[in-house]
């Protein structure tokens, strides 16, 4: 399979997957995750109908954005930003889906005011509460939403999560029922409208549970 055969089996995954849960394919944005593959494949992805992409590095992003003089296509941080790295990312991100602290926040905010534009982000949230792992705490995010949204040129869109590694006993479609229904609990759809959410292997369970955008990367592109 090439690379437009291979986006056509997701495609047809999110298709199936709105139907089977009664929503509509409109609700739901894939980003193509294009992370350690070449910028090559990111116009190869684009001649196939992708216009989402999502990258992990600030380095790559800005690298490939500076590349791409494809005027419709969204850039997406899906990775963990660094405040040094909001100068270059800030202006060319169309989401960065990994604000998790006020001090991060704020460095987007400063650099979204200097640019005149203002930021979207998603707070990404550890909803398996793991040690290692970026994202606030589900306790700590109403106090989190309250500080972003007082800063001026930034826009919180919604949630984002990363959850643990699935097991039979702890599924992935627990951790993405738990971040629907933190956002459930904090201002629902119309505060938070965006549920990112579902990878390659859990899209389906993703879907089921709410998911506004999922972050496709090996479906797409192949191993890395
Ligand atoms: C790499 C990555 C993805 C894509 O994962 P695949 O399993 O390749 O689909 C999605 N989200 C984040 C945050 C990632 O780092």
């Amino acid at each position: 399979m090439n690379l437009a055969d291979r986006a056509a089996v997701v495609e047809t995954r999110i298709v199936d997957a709105c139907k089977k849960a009664g929503r509509s394919r409109s609700e739901v944005t894939l980003v193509a995750v294009s992370k350690r593959h070449p910028f090559a494949a990111v116009l190869e992805a684009y001649d196939a109908g992708l216009r989402d992409f999502g990258e992990n590095y600030a380095q790559e992003l800005t690298e490939k954005s500076a590349l791409s003089d494809l005027p419709d296509v969204r850039w997406h941080m899906i990775g963990h930003l660094q405040r040094n790295k909001c100068r270059d990312v800030v202006p060319i991100a169309h989401m960065i889906h990994t604000a998790d602290t006020l001090r991060l926040g704020e460095a987007i905010a400063r650099h979204a005011t200097a640019c005149g534009r203002d930021a979207s982000v998603l707070v990404q949230v550890n909803v398996g509460g793991e040690a290692q792992k970026e994202g606030c705490h589900p306790h700590e995010l109403a106090a989190l939403l309250e500080q972003l949204r007082s800063l001026s040129s930034l826009v919180v869109r919604g949630l984002m999560t990363v959850p643990p590694v699935a097991t039979d006993e702890h599924p992935a479609s627990r951790y993405f029922e738990a971040l629907a229904s933190l956002r459930d609990r904090h201002g629902g759809a119309t505060a938070l409208p965006e549920l990112s959410m579902g990878m390659t292997v859990d899209l389906e369970a993703a879907i089921a549970a709410g998911a506004t955008i999922v972050r496709v990367g090996t479906a797409i592109f192949g191993e890395r």
